[in-house]
């Protein structure tokens, strides 16, 4: 199904707030990075480790990413992983939020890494 919110896998979009970061365009708090992923710390953190693990290749979700590039992927989870053991105990919490409704707002596929503390669950 397209909605409104879908947008079409490609390297880069001009008008992507996480393609700018990635390019280092705009500034973040970078903690792990390597040649196909980044993690920056949220600026408006959840939990005492709040780090955004995002592919440098712009996928608007993780339902385009894994299908488009489900190596890719693979390599998101392993850079949670490892700043998780970096910047807390190395147990993590891992969400894609997927569509407005699910809270995405920055539609360049991104992975919240919430750690170092015991987490509730609460989504609603
Ligand atoms: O899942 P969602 O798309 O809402 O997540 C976007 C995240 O990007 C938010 O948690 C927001 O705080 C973060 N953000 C950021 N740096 C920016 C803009 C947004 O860390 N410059």
């Amino acid at each position: 199904m397209t909605t409104d919110h879908d947008t079409e896998t490609m390297p880069a979009d001009a008008d992507c707030l996480f393609c700018k970061i990635v390019a280092g365009d705009v500034p973040a708090d970078v903690v792990a990075s390597n040649d196909r992923v980044i993690a920056f710390r949220d600026i408006n953190p959840q939990a005492p480790m709040h780090v955004l693990v995002v592919p440098r290749e712009h996928y608007g979700d993780i339902a385009q990413l894994a299908a488009g590039a489900p190596d890719l992927l693979a390599d998101v989870v392993a850079l949670a992983d490892e700043v998780a053991s970096e910047q807390a105990d190395g147990q993590f919490r891992l969400i894609f939020n997927s569509g407005p409704h699910a809270g995405q707002s920055v539609f360049h596929v991104h992975g919240h890494v919430l750690g170092g503390a015991h987490l509730g669950w609460s989504p609603a």
